[in-house]
């Protein structure tokens, strides 16, 4: 990535961004938690924290957890969410409702196809280094319709139409490293597009004080699992 891309991010910059000082935010009440009584510390707790919750959802057994308006009134002096979500902008996966989360829990960010740009990027380092999140999860989905837009464009060899090449420029690699791979894909793309992702992030120095982890999730049965 060029260098002058990031120079606008400068630590300064980052920090601004902050309402308040991570190391003095306050950590808000959590209230209807059914399996913790803190907010997760490390990201293995974080990634237990998200996948209880998935499982709660998946089961149809949700416990829309901290959206009260005590909750809203204490949050409004700082945040503390313990987790990064990078996921698709499906409106069949939002993450505060796929891992049973509610206010102040999740730092989302949304792109088709869970691609990464500048702002992204910008995004989660915020979140990373200003608001100290030990945990990044790059979740794709089965049957994204980015995945498959892109797929349709590798076929026709057609350009894709304005912004959409951006999705097909990040998408592609993917789609190119499992074209000979058997069985579904779109599936195979999906999957290895979030890897990368996920690798990407892994090896930016910019966020080595996080755990960045993939996943996956099923729109059928409506639970996430870790990608290896
Ligand atoms: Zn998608």
């Amino acid at each position: 990535m060029p260098s002058n891309r990031r120079a606008f991010l400068t630590a300064s910059a980052v920090a601004a961004l902050a309402t308040a000082p991570a190391a003095a935010a306050t950590r808000a009440p959590r209230s209807r938690r059914p399996h913790r009584t803190g907010p997760p510390a490390t990201a293995a707790e974080a990634l237990a924290e998200l996948l209880a919750g998935n499982r709660r959802y998946a089961a149809g057994r949700p416990s829309h957890p901290h959206e009260d308006r005590r909750l809203r009134h204490a949050l409004a002096g700082g945040q503390h969410p313990y987790a990064v979500v990078l996921g698709c902008v499906d409106s069949r996966v939002p993450p505060e409702l796929i891992f049973d989360q509610g206010l102040g829990d999740v730092l989302c960010l949304r792109t088709a196809g869970q691609v990464l740009d500048e702002a992204v990027l910008a995004s989660v380092q915020y979140g990373v280094a200003e608001l100290r999140i030990p945990l990044v999860l790059v979740l794709g989905h089965e049957r994204c319709g980015a995945v498959a837009a892109t797929l349709d464009h590798l076929r026709s060899g057609a350009d894709a139409p304005g912004h959409l090449e951006l999705l097909v420029e990040e998408i592609a690699p993917a789609a190119h490293r499992t074209r000979a791979v058997p069985g579904d894909w779109a599936e195979h793309t999906m999957t290895a597009h979030t890897v990368r992702v996920r690798d990407t992030l892994r090896h930016d120095p910019a966020f080595s004080g996080a755990q960045v982890t993939a996943a996956r999730f099923d729109l059928d049965t409506g639970l996430v699992t870790v990608l290896p």
